[in-house]
């Protein structure tokens, strides 16, 4: 708590009382503690691949590599640090954007039974690779939400794409789409590694990962699950995840049910 103070006068001049400011400063110290990490984490995110990609590319320019195939291997080593570098900026300007409010979203009605077989369809490849059986049925209604139909799309992408990463080959995976009373509910349910309760309360923060080797060796970012996070908020909607580790893990994502009486956001914010 800070504290001030400045005599109050009367207009003659007389000091006739006191005025006293007090101020909570931890709030402001916490978010100094934050943003300093945040960008120590950038730093060390974006230094790693670029240490990779320096030490593999002078190696092979020493010209001491004679075998091609371990050529290709320096190669692709190279091209997929700088594959993921390149996720990672994209997806720091997306965060960047979603604090600033500066998403360039296009609101409308969103129909989360038509997207959901559209995501199922862009992971085939994925799902057939690591053998993975999905359970679903679909719901008779469509099931409509409002807000900007690729953010909705990316959630339940980087949603999904999680449960086939941290479910060993031959995984079963149980999807859900369901209403509830003036929400609609998507549960994607794995039986994979799980993650420990210890860390279970920090996996939506920027860059936590339970395991970094491994996150990282799946091209992984730490930032998939924060995202989500902040684009289903901004639709009003809610995520929630429930795990046990070596047994698998429940992510469960809310977006209100679309009741047809908004227009367009501009409207909407418009309104007092
Ligand atoms: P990443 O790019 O590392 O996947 P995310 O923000 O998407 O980043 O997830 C953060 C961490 O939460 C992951 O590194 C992983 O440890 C854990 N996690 C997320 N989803 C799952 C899941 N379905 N099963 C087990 N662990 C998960």
């Amino acid at each position: 708590l800070r504290a001030s103070y400045a005599p109050y006068r009367s207009e003659a001049g007389e000091a006739e009382g006191m005025v006293l400011l007090l101020q909570d400063i931890t709030e402001h110290e916490k978010l100094e503690k934050m943003r300093k990490e945040f960008v120590a984490n950038v730093s060390h995110e974006l230094k790693t691949p670029l240490t990779t990609i320096k030490s593999y590319t002078e190696t092979m320019l020493e010209g001491s590599i004679d075998d091609p195939a371990m050529e290709q291997r320096f190669l692709k080593v190279i091209n997929d640090e700088a594959d993921r570098m390149t996720r990672l900026v994209r997806e720091l300007l997306q965060l960047s954007n979603l604090d600033y409010q500066q998403m360039k979203w296009e609101p409308q009605p969103v129909n989360l039974r038509a997207l959901m077989e559209k995501v199922l369809r862009n992971l085939d490849q994925p799902l057939q690779q690591k053998q993975h059986q999905v359970t679903y049925d679909p719901p008779e209604q469509p099931l409509i939400t409002f807000g900007d139909q690729d953010a909705i799309e990316q959630v339940i992408l980087n949603l999904f794409s999680n449960a086939i990463k941290y479910t060993p080959d031959g995984g079963n995976l149980h999807l859900y789409l369901e209403r509830e009373q003036a929400a609609i509910s998507l549960t994607i349910q794995d039986n994979g590694i799980g993650i420990p309760s210890q860390d279970l309360p920090r996996v939506f923060e920027r860059f936590y990962r339970v395991d970094k080797a491994r996150s990282r060796e799946m091209g992984g970012t730490g930032l998939g699950l924060s995202i989500a996070r902040q684009i289903v908020e901004a639709h009003g909607g809610s995520i929630h995840l429930y795990s046990r580790e070596g047994k698998g893990t429940r992510v469960v994502m809310r977006l209100p049910l679309y009741s047809g009486e908004e227009t367009s956001e501009k409207e909407a914010v418009a309104q007092p």
